[in-house]
């Protein structure tokens, strides 16, 4: 896909200032478990936060495509950042934005745009990971408000953010039918923000459960009402698009360059080791593997900034980046030996960090199952 000038010059631009800036602190964010958030603020100094937003809204009004480029540099240079960056301003702004009320877009929307506030997005729970309808975690109305009571796991940016978009149980019907989503705010009583997750990679995204106890939040605060779970999906398809799958692509790039300059710092056998063939087809396959992927992401991406949104399309840009992004680190990891796998070198980290995309945001088996069912309805066509 040939991108435009100012696309290019995106791309450029956060590749300079992610790799002068983020890259230099990204392995002490992750050995340290420590949010990159200043790497948020410099974005902001330079009109890279809310960039989805409309200018209304204090952002500038920038298609998907456009997401897709920043997170993908960023995760070059700092997965950490990506993650953050893709988190607090990704799927709950966007629903702010697309189903929230007035009052709540003002208040919100313009603190989101200029990083001033942070926001991050809960739905998962102890029984409810891909099965979403079961969530536990209720909200009761009472009066002119709603009281919140349950728990939920792995809540990406949880320690940072300010504002948390919780899917609740509002009814007793079965499944989905019964979930809508409220807004809360960090230090409303009776929530509070748990124990830290620590999971393989990602480790500066400060990843953390929630905890609710007879958590009174205003009804002005309720997001989404039971019944129309529909709409929120529809606003996650464009987030599982920008926020994931470019983190891949960022991910899979870096590990590939190091691993050429490693193939051409390192001799054995009294030659580079850049000078076995077979060496060189795998950095060959590497190159190929990673071109496919961004090819779907930026497709997927465009199809939807044009209004030819298909969740397939969708599904299988994530489903290919998520297991190129595995197969690329893991590669580098083989052609650099031992040091592939030492904590002096980045190869180890970005293998770490590529592992979990393929379970958040949907794993690659729940978007098969995507796939399969429009397939099978005939929406979908090959
Ligand atoms: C890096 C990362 C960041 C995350 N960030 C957030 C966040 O910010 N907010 C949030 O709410 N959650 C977040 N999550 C949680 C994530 O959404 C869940 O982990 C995910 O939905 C899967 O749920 P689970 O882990 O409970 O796995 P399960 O749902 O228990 O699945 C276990 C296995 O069974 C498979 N499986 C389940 N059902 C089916 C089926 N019907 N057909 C075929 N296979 C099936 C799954 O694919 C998986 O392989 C994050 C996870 C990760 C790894």
């Amino acid at each position: 896909m040939e991108l435009t000038q100012e696309q290019r010059l995106i791309r450029d631009t956060v590749h300079a200032l992610a790799s002068e800036r983020f890259a230099p602190g990204a392995a002490a964010a992750d050995r340290q478990y420590r949010p990159p958030l200043d790497n948020l603020k410099v974005l902001a100094g330079h009109g890279y936060t809310g960039i989805f937003l409309p200018e209304c809204y204090g952002g500038t009004g920038l298609g998907l495509l456009e997401t897709v480029l920043v997170v993908e540099q960023l995760a070059r240079s700092c997965a950490n950042t990506a993650m953050l960056y893709s988190c607090t301003d990704g799927a709950t702004p966007r629903a702010i934005l697309h189903i929230g009320s007035e009052p709540l877009r003002q208040r919100y929307l313009p603190a989101f745009a200029k990083a001033e506030r942070y926001a991050a997005w809960s739905m998962s729970e102890a029984n409810a990971g891909s099965d979403v309808g079961n969530v536990q975690t209720r909200a009761v109305g009472d009066g002119q408000h709603y009281v919140i009571n349950g728990s939920k796991l792995w809540c990406t940016a949880a320690q940072v953010a300010d504002v948390f978009l919780v899917l609740v149980r509002l009814t007793d019907e079965p499944g989905m039918k019964g979930v809508g989503a409220v807004l809360v705010e960090r230090g409303t009583p009776g929530f509070s923000v748990g124990k830290h997750l620590d999971l393989l990679g990602l480790r500066g995204t400060g990843m953390a459960e929630l905890v609710f106890q007879d958590c009174r939040v205003p009804a002005e605060n309720l997001l989404l009402p039971a019944g129309r779970m529909k709409d929120l999906l529809q606003v996650l398809d464009a987030d599982r698009i920008t926020g994931n799958p470019p983190i891949c692509l960022g991910l899979a790039q870096a590990a590939l360059g190091h691993a050429v300059q490693h193939l051409k710092d390192r001799a054995q056998f009294g030659r580079p080791l850049a000078e076995n063939q077979g060496l060189q087809w795998k950095l060959a396959d590497m190159a190929m593997d990673i071109e496919a992927a961004r090819a779907l992401v930026y497709g997927a991406a465009q199809a939807i900034d044009q209004g030819r949104q298909s969740v397939a399309q969708v599904s299988i840009a994530k489903i290919y980046a998520n297991e190129m992004a595995v197969r690329v680190t893991n590669q580098a990891m083989q052609l650099a030996g031992a040091y592939g796998l030492s904590e002096e070198y980045p190869f180890e980290r970005y293998f770490r960090d590529a592992r979990g995309m393929s379970i958040g945001y949907g794993t690659t088996e729940i978007h098969r199952n995507s796939i399969a069912r429009e397939l099978l309805k005939g929406s979908y066509l090959v």
